[in-house]
């Protein structure tokens, strides 16, 4: 029954993920963090495991990444996916080339294409150069992102800094002539003795011809986008039949709420539009640098509040705000401070009835879903591209996630989440 098994590098991109896969007709199930080795199988055609690696030390994001591709080849799986973001976020040491590395020798594969692209969303690929929009990269907000601040748009050169093997290109000119072509020129490039082939991607055909041409390989490494084609060569293959609906969940119940840890631009928006229609508190992380008094603040704010309309807490900062926390306390404790007092709201909410839940942020997301105990996610109905609802199934209250990547999602989407309409 398992097909595809992925590795995803954090916990939105895990969903963004399985959510794509859900669209081209598979069932997908999330499990978080590596399963014990005596975890059943959930029943899905698509396995992710979503870690949260991207940011962890190289050695221990490896150690992981592999331990989890030991279990879904144990599982079952014939066909694996490195699934990073469609930004290709990663700091200096990594992660992205050295647990690609790892999982290439693992599987001997000696090959593996590189795709961030995610035109849905707005990422293409030309040229070996990643835009975000009419942007690059460099210049599109993620180079003030808090942990993993991208200063280049070119992955050849990106990618290259991470492993010590080289790095090819297949261009567009050659995507845009298809399978057979791009097929050809990773078959070129592999042979020369390159490790990686970035792979331009502007449009969706784009994607589900790279998908054709990776039909054999034993490792894609990719954002969501790429994973478009996979499907079909499953279907094409006859291993795939047809699901009837398979993004279907239990219906949604009790209180609802939104917590903001992304400082992304789509994510600052989104709070601006939402606050003139949800109750809103925006903690001040830089005024009160503790995660527990912080947590304590929005717990007596919630106070009477849990009635028909979500609430939403945000710790989201401007860059300016964000830097100046992370001047007092150091990068990685700013973050880990706003994580944590998020995660330990979000118990509170739990505690309160709230069991439908939007979480803005990949780090943040993880934060939370390793405090509320939560072990695996069936994968629903999109919200947004990227953002579907899902189910956490296993253990624990029936609750209902939707898991935001900060950059995803429309100006409405906190709304939109809980099909709430609002005048733009
Ligand atoms: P995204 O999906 O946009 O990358 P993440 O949750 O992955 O969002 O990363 C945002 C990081 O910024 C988290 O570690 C979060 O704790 C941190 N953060 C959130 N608010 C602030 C703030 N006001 N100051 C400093 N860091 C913050």
């Amino acid at each position: 029954m398992a097909l595809l098994g992925a590795i995803a590098d954090d916990f939105t991109g895990a969903t963004d993920l399985a959510s794509m896969l859900v669209r081209q007709g598979m069932r997908a199930v999330q499990l978080i963090g590596v399963p014990g080795a005596s975890d059943p199988v959930p029943e899905a055609e698509a396995i992710i495991v979503a870690l949260k690696s991207r940011t962890a030390p190289a050695a221990e994001a490896v150690a992981e990444s592999l331990a989890a591709l030991a279990w879904l080849q144990k599982a079952g799986c014939r066909q694996f996916f490195f699934k990073y973001c469609s930004t290709f976020d990663s700091t200096a040491q990594g992660n992205i080339g050295p647990v690609a590395d790892a999982l290439i020798e693992a599987l001997g594969c000696g090959f593996a294409l590189a795709c961030p692209a995610f035109p849905a969303n707005g990422r293409s690929v030309y040229q070996g150069h990643l835009f975000v929009g009419s942007l690059l990269l460099n210049e599109s907000g993620m180079e003030n992102h808090p942990l993993t601040p991208m200063k280049d748009a070119n992955l050849v050169r990106v990618l290259s800094h991470q492993t010590e093997a080289t790095v090819g290109l297949v261009p567009f000119a050659t995507v845009a002539q298809g399978a057979a072509a791009i097929r050809k020129a990773m078959t070129q490039l592999k042979e020369q003795g390159r490790r990686y082939a970035i792979v331009d991607a502007v449009s969706n055909d784009d994607l589900y011809a790279i998908g054709e041409a990776a039909a054999h390989h034993a490792l894609i490494t990719g954002g969501s986008g790429v994973a478009i084609g996979l499907p079909e060569n499953f279907r094409r293959a006859g291993k795939l039949d047809a699901v009837t609906n398979p993004a279907s969940l239990p219906a949604p119940s009790g209180q609802t709420a939104i917590l903001a840890g992304s400082c992304s631009r789509a994510t600052l928006f989104q709070i601006g539009f939402a606050k003139n229609h949800l109750p809103t508190l925006e903690l001040d992380a830089l005024a009160t640098p503790d995660a527990h008094t912080l947590a304590a603040q929005a717990i007596a704010w919630l106070d009477g509040k849990l009635r028909t309309t979500p609430v939403l807490i945000a710790a989201s900062a401007p860059p300016d705000k964000v830097a100046a926390l992370q001047a007092k306390l150091g990068r990685e404790a700013a973050g880990v401070l706003v994580e944590e007092a998020l995660a330990e709201i979000a118990e509170a909410l739990v505690a309160r009835g709230v069991r439908q839940l939007v979480v803005a942020g990949g780090e943040t997301s993880g934060a939370v879903v390793q405090r509320l105990g939560v072990q695996r996610l069936r994968i629903g109905a999109e919200i947004d591209p990227g953002v579907p609802w899902t189910f956490a199934e296993g253990t624990g209250p029936a609750l209902h996630l939707a898991l935001k990547s900060g950059n995803f999602g429309g100006r409405d989407f906190f709304l939109k989440a809980f099909g709430m309409e609002a005048a733009q």
